[in-house]
């Protein structure tokens, strides 16, 4: 596989935030200066056509966003947990497995037809991905794509994400939770 090398940098914790859990832990990935380039360089390289905004999800996914839009020549654009953002915010509720979550954007981040492309760490269910496009297109945005470090597609969240009409890459695919 294309991105073995970057896989092999992903350090997985079981039973870490609770049992049962398989977290893909990428500090290590983080800390290994040809590892985070080549990361970074490979998502610029899949990004398709021109893009305004990166968008990150809190707190990896800014990590990834900010490195992507500067060869991007983009901006990017923070998606916070609610109550983060000092200005005017607009938000969007999403379902947890227990209870239900809320993320915002401030209100004026974005201009109608902005082409923005989606970024976090991780997509599982899609729950938090899929938020972040409702909230930008309610926000005006244009959200064709989003793109991932990793994948776990027995969770099924990339798959939900590309029937809401977004094209997703990802580097890397672990099988299971
Ligand atoms: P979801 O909304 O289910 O797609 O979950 C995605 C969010 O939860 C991302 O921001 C991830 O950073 C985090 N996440 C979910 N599952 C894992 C996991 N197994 N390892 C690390 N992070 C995870």
């Amino acid at each position: 596989m294309a991105n073995d090398d970057l896989k092999a940098l992903i350090r997985t914790i079981p039973d870490f935030p609770k049992p049962g859990i398989q977290f893909r832990d990428i500090t290590t990935l983080l800390l290994d200066a040809k590892g985070l380039a080549a990361c970074i360089e490979r998502m610029v390289a899949a990004t398709r056509g021109p893009v305004d905004l990166v968008a990150g999800i809190e707190a990896r996914g800014f990590l990834f966003a900010a490195a992507i839009a500067v060869p991007l020549k983009a901006g990017c654009l923070l998606i916070r947990k609610d109550g983060k953002l000092p200005g005017a915010t607009i938000a969007e509720d999403y379902a947890l497995e227990y209870g239900q979550d809320r993320i915002a954007m401030h209100a004026d981040a974005c201009a109608t037809g902005a082409r923005v492309l989606l970024i976090d760490d991780l997509i599982a269910t899609g729950g938090t991905a899929r938020a972040a496009v409702r909230l930008l297109r309610k926000a005006g945005a244009i959200v064709e794509q989003a793109q991932f470090l990793i994948d776990l597609p027995d969770l099924g969240g990339a798959d939900a994400l590309r029937a809401d009409g977004v094209a997703v890459d990802s580097l890397v695919a672990f099988a299971g939770h």
